[in-house]
């Protein structure tokens, strides 16, 4: 199914049309991949949908992941074979409905031991056996010669061979903010900055909310069908809302990143660790022409939107990054930090959260209220199937096909990302070049150290629905996770040309800036 290409996200007019709609088939309380894909399945069947996000569009966790589009070669571990299958097909899917965004990266897990080649090999011959219904190459043992022509920074130090498997690999919040633009070419309303702040009941049961737009302070009394709570670890604010002594459904997992420069994984392979020594799974991935390394699993007490890694995950990184490197980062070498909460369901007595279950699992509460959590970004399509099969039954709607198996996300091209900075942007990259061509100032560069380019921010702002610097320097780009410290310095640029893109005067420039460093410094590992 192909969609329009040209749809502007236009906050105003969403915002207008949410104050003129007397009543939605479906709200969808969160702005993140599960809020987004819920959203973009509810509007391709065909019911009226709106989507509120108190912040921007995957602001949290699902802004803040791996970057990996993945079978879940761990969760074989766990023996949860259905969810690899499910993560597989889900994995073939985004291939090919989003070709602008994921593609395909070999993995190489370097093997010291002389057991982990057969344990690691026998363990990718199931992998493959799955993989093989949808058609990807299988994964081979390498030579101690080939794993280093592929990692020439691998340790070398007591190296036997390695084992290579193909995963998938995309760029998270530009997904999140291509499925906001799908579900508006769908029809329906995705708002940002836009806070649930309490549930309307009609003779106890869930008829809507009130929402607070962030921006103006405007209150809206929006009445619903049905109301489906997509928040992510935040989950549990928002069930209480419904009823206060409900019993906590998530535990919150903080996971941490670093990104290194290329120089310390150059080529077009992945490393993975399967099992550090504290049993852990390591990660280090070239994106964007830097590396990602990561992650961590800490339990953490609460929900936040901002949450800092801890100094001891970015030792744990530091370390192990050098043990399977043949040049040691050291803190000066990180160009950014970062941590997301992974939203688990707490079931059963599970006390490591690497164990709890990366399923996502749907609750509706006696008032009516449809919650649905856990999950991961890879299989948010077949979430966003079983829960809004689940909203039409809660809310008496006509129950429709779901379409999203065949469904193009907007930015769909033939070209992968692998072309240049505007391979990204699909089928948009050719109006960013008309937007360079027709203001040639705006094809320069914000600084000499970061790329990304005046046009970039014009069209966040015009069609992506960015409404801070923030927003664009995190999200419609990734240059606060590439180097938070260089991207302090593309803050004023960045603000000049919303406020003129915006309609904002001077001191909203300058506050963004500020916001913009506060925010930024956040990311930096070292003073
Ligand atoms: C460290 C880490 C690495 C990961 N790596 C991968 C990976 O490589 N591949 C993969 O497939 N998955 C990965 N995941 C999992 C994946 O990122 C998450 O499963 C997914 O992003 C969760 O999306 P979500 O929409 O449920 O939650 P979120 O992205 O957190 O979205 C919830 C949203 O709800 C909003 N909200 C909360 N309260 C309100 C309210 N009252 N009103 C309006 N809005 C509200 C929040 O602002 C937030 O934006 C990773 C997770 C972590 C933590």
């Amino acid at each position: 199914m192909a969609q329009s290409v040209s749809a502007m996200l236009n906050r105003q007019s969403l915002v207008d049309r949410l104050a003129a709609t007397e009543s939605w088939d479906l709200v969808i309380i969160g702005g993140g991949a599960t809020g987004l894909g819920a959203a973009v399945d509810a509007a391709a069947r065909g019911h009226s949908t709106l989507l509120l996000e108190q912040s921007d569009f995957a602001k949290a966790t699902s802004s803040r992941s791996t970057k990996l589009i993945h079978g879940g070669v761990r969760y074989l571990k766990q023996g949860n074979v259905s969810l690899v299958l499910e993560s597989l097909k889900e994995r073939g899917l985004l291939y090919r409905n989003a070709p602008h965004l994921v593609h395909n990266l070999a993995f190489i897990i370097p093997v010291y031991t002389w057991w982990e080649g057969p344990f690691y090999g026998i363990g990718m011959k199931v992998y493959d056996r799955l993989a093989s219904k949808f058609g990807f190459s299988e994964s081979r043992v390498l030579s101690r010669e080939e794993t280093i022509a592929r990692i020439p920074t691998v340790e070398t130090a007591g190296l036997l061979r390695g084992v290579c498997y193909q995963d998938g690999q995309f760029d998270d919040s530009r997904l999140a903010v291509n499925l906001a633009q799908t579900v508006e070419e769908l029809g329906g309303s995705p708002i940002n900055y836009m806070k649930v702040i309490r549930l309307l009941k009609s003779e106890g049961i869930v008829a809507g909310v009130i929402a607070r737009d962030e921006e103006s302070g405007r209150e809206f009394e929006i009445r619903a069908r049905a109301v489906i709570n997509a928040t992510g670890v935040f989950t549990d604010h928002v069930r209480r809302l419904d009823d206060p002594a409900c019993a906590p459904l998530v535990v919150a997992s903080q996971g941490a990143h670093m990104v290194l420069p290329k120089s310390f994984l150059p080529g077009d392979s992945a490393i993975l660790v399967p099992r550090t020594e504290d049993g852990r799974v390591l990660f280090a991935v070239p994106w964007h022409d830097h590396v990602v390394v990561g992650t961590t699993d800490t339990p953490v007490p609460d929900a936040e939107l901002e949450p800092r890694p801890l100094d001891e995950e970015v030792e744990f990184l530091l370390t192990h990054a050098a043990r399977y490197l043949s040049k040691d980062p050291r803190p000066e070498d990180v160009l950014s930090v970062f941590a997301g909460l992974r939203p688990l369901v707490a079931v059963g007595e599970a006390k490591e959260t690497s164990a709890l279950s990366r399923d996502h699992a749907i609750f509706v509460s006696n008032s009516g209220l449809i919650t649905i959590t856990g999950g991961k970004w890879t299989t948010y399509r077949k979430m966003a199937q079983d829960v809004i099969d689940q909203a039409e039954l809660v809310a008496g709607l006509d129950g429709r096909p779901c379409t999203t198996e065949g469904l193009r996300i907007h930015g769909w091209a033939e070209q992968g990302p692998s072309e240049g900075r505007l391979g990204l942007y699909g089928s948009d990259a050719e109006a960013l070049q008309q937007l360079s061509a027709s203001e040639p100032q705006l094809a320069s560069t914000l600084t000499p150290e970061v790329e990304v380019t005046g046009a970039q921010v014009v069209w966040a702002a015009r069609a992506e629905m960015a409404r801070t610097v923030e927003d664009v320097l995190s999200r419609r780009t990734r240059a606060l996770l590439l180097g938070a410290r260089a991207s302090i310095d593309a803050a004023p640029a960045a603000a000049r040309l919303m406020a003129r893109e915006l309609g904002r005067d001077e001191a909203w420039e300058a506050r963004m800036v500020r916001d913009y460093r506060e925010l930024a410094l956040r990311y930096v590992l070292t003073a």
